[in-house]
C-alpha cells in the first residue's frame, strides 16, 4: 500500500491507494461503501461531487419532489432495525425526509468519514499491466484503486436545453435537479417548462403558493392520483410485522412496488369489469399499481393500453373544468412511459392563478429577460422560469467522465452506437469496474435494483478477492447478448412507440435505443443466480 498522504477538498487525510473506489453517494454509492467496506473489509474512498450525501434527494429541492413509488418499499431494505425504528407515516416520502434517511444510514455505518464531498471525479483511467485504476478529481488529486465501481447516477446529468434567449433572463432561472436553497417561489410569477414526473409534481405545489403559474407543456403526459395519505399506525405496524414476507414479495415481483401485479389481460373481461377495475386503482392511486396492478398487459397489448389510457382522457375531462385546457393536456400517445402519479395533477388547472400553454401548438419564440414571448406574440411576465427538462439519462453521467479501458479505449468510443453492458453491472474492455444502475439495469422500482446489484457486485468481488484473481472482465458475447436480450424485453412493451429518456430520445440527436431491462426484477435475479451457479459465466476472472 501507498504510503502517499494528501489533504483533499473533502478535509480528508487521504492516502493516494485504496481496494475500491465508489463514485457517486446516492442510494447505490451509499450502500456499494457500506458492503465492500463493512463487509468485504476492502479500504474504499468514495467521491461525491455534491456537497452533501444523497444523491438524487440531495440535488432535487424543488418544491414538490417527493417519491412516488411508496414509502414502504422506497428505501433499502437491508436495515430491518432501522426500518423498526424510522416511521414514515405517510404514502410517499417529501425530499427532505428521503435525504435524511439517507444520512441516517451513512451516520449509522460510519460511512461519512470515507465519502469525501465536493469532489466530481473527471478521469478513471486502467492501467492493464498494474491492474489498477486511476481516478483523477477536479481537484487535480490522483488515487489508484484495484476496483471501481460507479454508481453515477441514472437521472444525475441534467438536460438544460439552449432555448433562444435563455441566458438573457434577468429573474431567476433554475432547473429542478440543482434547485438553489435559497429560492422561495411564493407569491412570485412562476414559469414551467416540461411536464414529465418532475414538472407534475412541481405544479401541484407551486400552484398553491405562487402568484401565478404558466405551465409550457409540450407533451402531455397521463397522470393518475397518487392517493397520498397518512399511513396509519396499523398499516405501519403490519408492514414491521411481515416485513421479510414484503421484501421477498418485492424481489420476486416485476416492478418491486410492493403490490400484487395483475395477471389477468385487459380485453378478457368485460368493458365494465374493466372500468370498475380502472376506477378502483385510480381511487388507490399510484401510477405503477395503475398500470401494473390493473390488467397484465397495459404495457404490451394496444387495446389494454388504449383501454387504460382511454379511461385517463375520461377523467381529465371531467375534472379539468375549461374544455379547452382538458383537451391540451389530454395525450393521444400510447400510456408507455415511466408511468406518473400525483396528488392533484389536473384539479391545479382549475385554479385562477395557472394558465396552461400547449408549445407544440404555440412553440416558445424566446426567452427575454423579463419572461417568456410564445408564438401568438404574447409575452409572459415571470419572476422565476423553472426547467423541469429532465435528465440526459442513465449513461449522461458517464458521458461527461473520461473513463478509459483497456488500451486507453474510452467509454464514449465504447458506446458511440449507445450504451451497453453486461447486466447493467460491466462492460467489456473495463476490468474491475463495476457499475451500479448502469445501462441495462432492471426497470423497477429501483432501492431493491440497487440492493440486488450491489448485493450480487459484492459476491463477485469477495469470490476474486477469496481466490487471488486479479481482475474480472466482462465478455464481449455476453455483453452482446444481453443487449439484444434487453432491446427484445422493451420490443415486447408498447414503451418504444413514445419518446422518451427510457430510451434517450429525449436529447437531440442521442441514440434512440433500450437502456433498460424490461423482464422484472424477478427474472433479473434468476439472471444474476444463473451467471454465478455457472460460475460467473459471461466474465473473465
Ligand atoms: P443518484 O441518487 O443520482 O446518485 C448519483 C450520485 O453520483 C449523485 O449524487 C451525483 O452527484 C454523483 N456523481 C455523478 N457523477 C459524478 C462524478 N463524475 N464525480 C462525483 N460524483 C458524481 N426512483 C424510484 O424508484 N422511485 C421514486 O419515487 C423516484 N423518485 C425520483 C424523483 C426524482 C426527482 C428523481 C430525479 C429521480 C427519482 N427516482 C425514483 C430515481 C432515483 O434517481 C433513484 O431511485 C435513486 O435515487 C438512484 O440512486 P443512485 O445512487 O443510483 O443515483
Ligand atoms: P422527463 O420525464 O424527461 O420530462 C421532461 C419534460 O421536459 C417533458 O415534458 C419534456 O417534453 C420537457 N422538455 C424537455 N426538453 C424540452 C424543450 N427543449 N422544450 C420544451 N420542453 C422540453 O424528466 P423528469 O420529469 O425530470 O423525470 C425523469 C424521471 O425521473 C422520471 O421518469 C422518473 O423516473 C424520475 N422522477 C420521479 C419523480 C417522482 O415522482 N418520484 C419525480 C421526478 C423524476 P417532451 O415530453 O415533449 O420531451
Amino acid at each position: 500500500m501507498s504510503q502517499t498522504t494528501t489533504h483533499t477538498a473533502g478535509g480528508h487525510s487521504a492516502e493516494a491507494r485504496f481496494d475500491a473506489i465508489v463514485i457517486g453517494a446516492g442510494f447505490g454509492g451509499i450502500y456499494t461503501v457500506h458492503k465492500l467496506r463493512n463487509e468485504l473489509g476492502l479500504r474504499v474512498r468514495c467521491f461525491e461531487k455534491g456537497d452533501g450525501v444523497g444523491g438524487t434527494w440531495h440535488w432535487n429541492r424543488y418544491p414538490g419532489a417527493m417519491s412516488d413509488t411508496e414509502s414502504l418499499v422506497y428505501r433499502y431494505s437491508f436495515d430491518r432495525e432501522l426500518a423498526q425504528e424510522v416511521a414514515w407515516n405517510r404514502r410517499y416520502i417529501p425530499q427532505r425526509d428521503i435525504l435524511g434517511y439517507l444520512q441516517t444510514v451513512v451516520d449509522r455505518y460510519d460511512l461519512g468519514k470515507d465519502i469525501q464531498l465536493n469532489t466530481a471525479v473527471e478521469a478513471a483511467v486502467y492501467n492493464e499491466e498494474a491492474n489498477l485504476w486511476t481516478v483523477t478529481t477536479d481537484g487535480g488529486e490522483s488515487f489508484t484503486a484495484r476496483y471501481l465501481l460507479t454508481a453515477l447516477g441514472p437521472l444525475s446529468a441534467a438536460n438544460f436545453p439552449d432555448i433562444k434567449g435563455r441566458d438573457t433572463f434577468r429573474g431567476r432561472l433554475v432547473h429542478t435537479g440543482s434547485w438553489p436553497d435559497d429560492l422561495s417561489i411564493e407569491g412570485k410569477r412562476v414559469g414551467l417548462i416540461g411536464t414529465g414526473s418532475t414538472g407534475t409534481q412541481f405544479v401541484c405545489a407551486a400552484s398553491k403558493v405562487a402568484e401565478h403559474l404558466t405551465v409550457f407543456q409540450r407533451t402531455p403526459q397521463y397522470n393518475v392520483p397518487s392517493g397520498n395519505a397518512p399511513v396509519s399506525p396499523e398499516y405501519l405496524a403490519e408492514y414491521r410485522a411481515n416485513y421479510d414476507e414484503i421484501w421477498r414479495q418485492v424481489r420476486l415481483s416485476r416492478v418491486a412496488c410492493g403490490f400484487e401485479e395483475s395477471d389477468v389481460p385487459a380485453m378478457s373481461v368485460s368493458e365494465e369489469e374493466r372500468r370498475r377495475v380502472f376506477q378502483e386503482n385510480w381511487d388507490k392511486g399510484n401510477g405503477f399499481r395503475f398500470m401494473f396492478g390493473t390488467f397484465s398487459d397495459i404495457a404490451t397489448d394496444p387495446a389494454a393500453n388504449e383501454a387504460a389510457a382511454e379511461f385517463i382522457r375520461s377523467k381529465i375531462k371531467e375534472i379539468v373544468r375549461d374544455p379547452e385546457t382538458a383537451r391540451k393536456l389530454s395525450p393521444t400517445d400510447p400510456y408507455a412511459k415511466r408511468p406518473i402519479c400525483n396528488e392533484d395533477y389536473y384539479e391545479s388547472f382549475n385554479r385562477d392563478n395557472v394558465t396552461l400553454v400547449s408549445i407544440k401548438e404555440n412553440p416558445i419564440r424566446e426567452i427575454t429577460p423579463t419572461g417568456v414571448i410564445t408564438e401568438d406574440g404574447v409575452e409572459h411576465p415571470l419572476d422565476v422560469l423553472v426547467f423541469a427538462t429532465g435528465f440526459d439519462a442513465v449513461d449522461g453521467s458517464y458521458k461527461r467522465m473520461d473513463i478509459r479501458g483497456r488500451g486507453g479505449v474510452s467509454m464514449n468510443e465504447h458506446w458511440s452506437d449507445g450504451p451497453t453492458s453486461y447486466l447493467g453491472l460491466a462492460v467489456t474492455g473495463f476490468p474491475n469496474m463495476f457499475m451500479v444502475l448502469g445501462p441495462n439495469s432492471v426497470f423497477s422500482n429501483l432501492p431493491p435494483a440497487i440492493e440486488t446489484q450491489v448485493e450480487w457486485l459484492t459476491e463477485l468481488i469477495g469470490a476474486a478477492e477469496a481466490t487471488g484473481r486479479r481482475s474480472v472482465e466482462a465478455v464481449k458475447a455476453a455483453e452482446e447478448t444481453w443487449t439484444v436480450t434487453c432491446q427484445q424485453s422493451a420490443d415486447f412493451t408498447l414503451f418504444p412507440k413514445v419518446d422518451s429518456w427510457i430510451f434517450g430520445a429525449n436529447i437531440p440527436g442521442k441514440k434512440n435505443r433500450a437502456m433498460f431491462y424490461f423482464g422484472g426484477l424477478r427474472s433479473y435475479r434468476e439472471k444474476l443466480d444463473a451467471v454465478v451457479t455457472g460460475g460467473y459465466e459471461g466474465f473473465t476472472m
